[in-house]
Order: structure tokens, then sequence, then C-alpha cells
């Protein structure tokens, strides 16, 4: 069966180790983003250069007619999807939940909560049994933060991963017998460009002495956990987490 595999925010950061990855294991990859197409492209001109196949599709996961455009573009250029991984996150400057405002809150649960939604209704649509798919695995990926509620930095993304911790648990529930294995990854410090949008570009360096690895993770330390989750190897493993975070 051809493999194809959607990774939402695949341009940089994890995301763009887990497309790489997932290209050298023969899957047809879908490499979205939101704006930074030139990043995008560089992941899709590196997978082709390594003979595999990939297309960028740039579509905001928040956004319900751009979700289904995204899904529908892969199916005409990709063929069926067997593999989502649901990946694509932010978060915003560094404060405390006093000094939230109502925008900030819809941006931050939109992407990080709605969008992993969304995407999971298509990728279900197109792999249950239920709907005569040929079945597939999704991966979900959440943080640590979820268990450690980031107080003073970013409590609302700590709790959109909360979130995507007890989806993870539901709805690997709702299509473990319809052929779809739904498990999730927690991160913890790792080497990305998110950091910089919390306002602290140096966030993992100033940390990483507090782990007790005392170093950040690099992001395919996260993409394999990723493509084992997808693998068949895994194909007994359903509703579970893999913490990905130097022991923190
Ligand atoms: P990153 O900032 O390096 O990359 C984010 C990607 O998401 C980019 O490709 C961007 O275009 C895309 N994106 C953002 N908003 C989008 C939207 N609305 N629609 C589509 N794409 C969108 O981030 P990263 O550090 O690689 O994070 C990837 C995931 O890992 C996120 O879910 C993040 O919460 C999680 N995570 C990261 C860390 C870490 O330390 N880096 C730790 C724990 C969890």
């Amino acid at each position: 069966m051809k493999k194809v595999i959607l990774i939402t925010g695949s341009s940089k950061g994890i995301g763009a180790a887990t497309a790489i990855k997932a290209a050298s294991q023969g899957y047809s990859v879908c490499v979205n983003h939101l704006d930074d197409a030139d990043s995008a492209k560089c992941v899709v001109e590196k997978i082709r250069h390594q003979g595999g196949s990939a297309i960028a599709v740039a579509a905001d996961v928040s956004q319900e007619a751009e979700v289904e455009r995204l899904f529908k573009t892969i199916d005409n250029e990709l063929g069926t999807l067997t593999a989502l991984v649901n990946n694509a996150g932010i978060l915003e400057q560094i404060t405390r939940v006093d000094q939230m405002d109502m925008a900030r809150l819809n941006r931050i649960f939109g992407t990080n909560i709605t969008g992993y939604f969304l995407c999971a209704r298509e990728a279900i649509k197109r792999m249950s049994s239920k709907y005569n798919g040929a079945g597939g695995a999704i991966v979900n990926v959440s943080s640590i933060a979820s268990r450690l509620g980031s107080a003073g930095v970013y409590v609302d993304y700590a709790a959109s991963k909360g979130a995507i911790d007890t989806f993870t648990i539901g709805i690997s529930q709702e299509v473990a017998n319809e052929n779809i294995r739904v498990n999730c990854v927690r991160p913890g410090f790792i080497y990305t460009d998110i950091h910089a949008s919390g306002g602290e570009p140096n966030r993992v360096d100033r940390l990483k002495d507090s782990l007790p690895m005392r170093r950040g993770g690099q992001p395919d330390e996260v993409a394999n956990p990723i493509m084992w989750l997808l693998s068949d190897e895994a194909s007994y493993v359903t509703g579970s987490f893999i913490d990905v975070a130097g022991g923190k």
C-alpha cells in the first residue's frame, strides 16, 4: 500500500525533521505550513534531492475551509492519506494569565486544539474502516507542559496541550476498532524557533542544566519516536504517550 503522510507545521523544527525522516522511510509527504513558504520549499527540495516525493501546502489548520482544501489537495496530488502527524503549534509572549486577552486565547486554542480536531476529522474520514478506508495512524504532538502547567510563562499553551492529551485518549478509543491507531509524543525542551515567539530564543540553553540529562533535545530526537509510533512495529500501541524530554 502506498504510504502518504501529512505533517502539519513541517516547514521547520520538529515537523521538518519528521517530514525528512518520513520521506526516507518511503512516505509521500505533504509539508504543511502557515506563512514561511521558503522554509517549506527547502524541506520539499531536500526530500526530492534524496529521491523522495513531497509537496508543500500552505494552509492555516485553525480554519476549517483551509483544512478541507489541504486534505483535498493531498487526495488529488499524493493519494489516500495513511498517516497524520498533528504537529503545528504556537505559543505567544511570556506572560501571566491575568494579562492574556481573548484574541490571544483564540489564536492559541485555534491552532493548538481546534487545528488538531479538524485535521483528525478529515484523516479519519479517509482512513477509517467505517468509511471503507484501509486504516492508518495518527500521532499528536503535545508537550510535557501539559503536566507542568507553565506557570508565569504560558499557561494557555500548557492548557492547550492538556487538551491534546485528553483528545488522544478519547479519539484513540473511538477509532481503535476501525484500523486507526492514535498516539501522542510529549517533547520537553527542543532546539527550534518556537521559543523566539515566546520572547526567549535561548530558552533551551538557559534551562538545560535543570534537566536530568543536562541538555536540550534536537528535532530529530522527537521525529524518531513519532515515526516509530506510526510504524507497524507499534501495531498494538494506541492511546499511548511517549515523553521526549531528557528525563524531565
Ligand atoms: P516551530 O515554531 O519550529 O514550527 C512551527 C510550525 O508550525 C511551522 O512550520 C509553522 O509554519 C507551523 N504553523 C504554525 N501555526 C500554524 C497554523 N495555524 N497552521 C499551519 N501551520 C502552522 O515549532 P516546533 O518547536 O517545531 O513545534 C512543533 C510542535 O512541537 C508544536 O506543537 C509544539 O507545541 C510542540 N513542542 C515543541 C517543543 C519545543 O521545545 N520546541 C516542546 C514541546 C512541544
